[in-house]
């Protein structure tokens, strides 16, 4: 049974697609999304040897071997351009999904869809997506594991997100006032809240430069909670 987690993941994922699913370990979510009719056909990418052995074996056991190719090596170098139409990174750092893009940005000419679902740091993601010509069509996020993950559904298009805050937690869970982003929004006020106590206790030389700048975040999370 697929996690909640991939499920959702699963279900942004349009139908009658060919999809490379990177960084895929047991190669769950291409199998689900092959047995439910979803991909015509799928790419498992992994990088390392044990997860990469793995992935091949769960698929050759669910039958798969002939519509599912796994494949190992790093990021996108697993695919040809035009491969794909539709790529999923999911389960890793923001950073590292924005590394894996930058890094495979030639294989993504043909991509419509991009389904990423970084576990922190989304604004990297965000940031990249907005130079790079796409655009966040929509959101969610969910705990697993007493994880946070996001989900960052994009396709080709413009967008233009200054706001901080929205690159932060992201414009759709903003603008639903998602209950995890108030969460997430309170728990980083909390750390605000402890930085000043700390700077008031025990006042350092670049004190007050530094709460400057916890007073003017303090301000603009008040202002999206
Ligand atoms: N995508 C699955 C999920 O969300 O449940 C597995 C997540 S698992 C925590 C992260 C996987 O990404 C690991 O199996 C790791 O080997 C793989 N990985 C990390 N960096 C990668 C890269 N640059 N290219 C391909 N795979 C990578």
């Amino acid at each position: 049974n697929l996690s909640e987690r991939l499920q959702r993941i699963a279900s942004n994922v349009p139908p009658n697609v060919k999809v490379a699913d990177i960084g895929s370990d047991h190669a769950y979510l291409p199998i689900y999304l092959v047995q439910k009719g979803v991909a015509t056909a799928a790419v498992a990418g992994e990088v390392n040897e044990g997860p990469f052995r793995g992935a091949d074996r769960h698929v050759r056991e669910n039958g798969l071997a002939d519509v599912i190719s796994v494949r190992k090596g790093d990021g996108l170098a697993v695919i040809a351009p035009g491969e794909v139409d539709v790529i999923t990174i999911a389960g890793m750092g923001g950073y590292n999904i924005r590394e894996i893009l930058e890094a495979g940005k030639d294989k993504l000419p043909g991509v419509s869809r991009l389904v990423l679902s970084p576990q922190g740091d989304s604004d990297r993601v965000r940031k990249w997506l907005q130079l790079h010509g796409w655009m966040i069509i929509d959101e969610d996020i969910l705990t697993e594991d007493e994880r946070i993950y996001e989900i960052i559904v994009a396709e080709r298009g413009e967008m233009n997100i200054t706001d901080e805050m929205e690159l932060e937690f992201g414009p759709f869970n903003l603008a639903r006032k998602h209950p995890k982003v108030v969460d997430r929004v309170e728990y980083e006020q909390g750390k605000i809240r402890r930085a000043l106590a700390a700077i008031e206790k025990t006042p350092t030389e670049n004190g007050l430069a530094r709460k400057q700048e916890l007073l003017a975040r303090r301000a603009q999370l008040e202002e999206v909670r």
